[in-house]
């Protein structure tokens, strides 16, 4: 807990650090590349009703609406606490525990995604464009929580968000999990499996960060279909997560690499709201959202329970982006709508900004 409680305090620090230097654009420019998405239909006209089509929740004949109320779609204020776990979790994905993860034929290995990380998009048209996104952390020792106040907000919006998925949080949360899956609004990416510090792990334990989250992901879904209510319905849910974010915004070649290979796209932030810390207020989030905004941005919030005033700077932003013509959509869509604005390495708001990560998290799954 304690070196969570530095962390909090170390997001806080970066994000004010890049609130003051006005400079860090031009400094760490070089760095950046930008890439073309691969299918044909990357950069052709977006579909910006896409946020606006979806039928209310509540109202469509979606699995989501088939299979829950609107009372158990509702969060609870409990589910949001975070409670530790003794001893700490270690264990793979139930029913999975023969998998072999040297086993190369486990990994849907991809030559089309580059081994670099995404921290924004240029959609091919200007188009106003963002993507919110919310990740659910969870380490070893703990049960995270679910912010569902964030959720039901983004409902009652209509706004499209991806919620990157610790692979044991879904399996800690299975209905919650399951309900941001059949959600058309939302999609679910993967945030490794433990939390883990992928610039440190190597072998099966960076092998098994990546994997067992599509593993759980994927036994949620077959759940799911298994259901009568989910039964004649036609399936609208992706099979497995296809972006990926790096938990403490670390990585390295070695790590970029095996996202890549396993299918995933390794997809970062441009703008922090830095609602890990306690000292974060809402008026802060929506000053530096508001203030770095842009066509094509990925905005990084937590939906865990360890984001503070996250939901409370929501139900301003939402209104004042909407308002200056912004449309939310996920990073799925986002990620097919333009270049990819792309780097070699990973870090939070300037290269090189988190390498004290490493000694401070270690592997960061004990
Ligand atoms: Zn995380």
């Amino acid at each position: 807990m304690f070196l969570k409680h530095i962390f909090q305090l170390q997001c806080w620090m970066v994000c004010v650090c890049c609130l003051l230097d006005l400079s860090i654009g031009a400094a760490y420019s070089q760095t950046i590349d930008t890439i073309q998405y691969t299918p044909a239909d990357s950069v052709t006209d977006v579909d910006t009703t896409a946020s606006e089509s979806v039928l209310p929740t509540g109202n469509d004949d979606s699995v989501l609406n088939r299979c829950w109320t609107p009372t158990q779609l509702q969060s609870t204020a409990k589910e949001r606490v975070i409670h530790l776990q003794k001893p700490a979790d270690h264990s793979p994905p139930q029913g999975n525990s023969d998998v072999d993860l040297d086993n190369t034929q486990n990994r849907a290995f991809s030559t089309a995604i580059a081994a670099r990380s995404i921290r924004s998009v240029i959609p091919a048209h200007g188009e106003k464009i963002i993507a919110l996104t919310f990740d659910l952390c969870e380490q070893a020792d703990e049960i995270a929580g679910y912010d569902g106040a964030i959720v039901d907000l983004l409902r009652a919006e209509k706004v499209n968000a991806t919620f990157y998925a610790g692979g044991k949080w879904m399996r800690s949360h299975p209905e919650r999990t399951l309900q941001l899956m059949a959600d058309p609004l939302f999609e679910v990416g993967n945030h490794a499996w433990t939390h883990g510090n992928l610039r440190v792990l190597r072998g099966v334990e960076l092998t098994a960060q990546i994997l067992w989250p599509q593993i759980q992901y994927q036994q949620l879904k077959e759940q799911l279909n298994s259901r009568s209510c989910a039964a004649s319905i036609p399936d609208s849910i992706p099979d497995q997560p296809t972006t990926f974010r790096f938990p403490y915004g670390t990585c390295d070649a070695v790590a970029l690499q095996e996202v890549a290979a396993a299918g995933l796209y390794p997809v970062q932030w441009d703008i922090v709201t830095g609602d890990p810390s306690k000292k974060q207020t809402a008026q802060h989030i929506i000053d530096t959202v508001l203030k770095q905004i842009h066509p094509g941005a990925i905005i990084i919030a937590h939906g865990n329970g360890r984001g503070w005033h996250t939901h409370e700077a929501l139900k301003t932003l939402i209104p004042a982006l909407k308002k200056q013509g912004y449309q939310f959509v996920t990073v799925t869509t986002l990620l097919q709508s333009g270049k990819h604005v792309t780097t070699a390495n990973c870090y939070e708001t300037k290269p090189n900004d988190n390498l004290r990560y490493d000694k401070l998290f270690g592997r960061g799954t004990e």
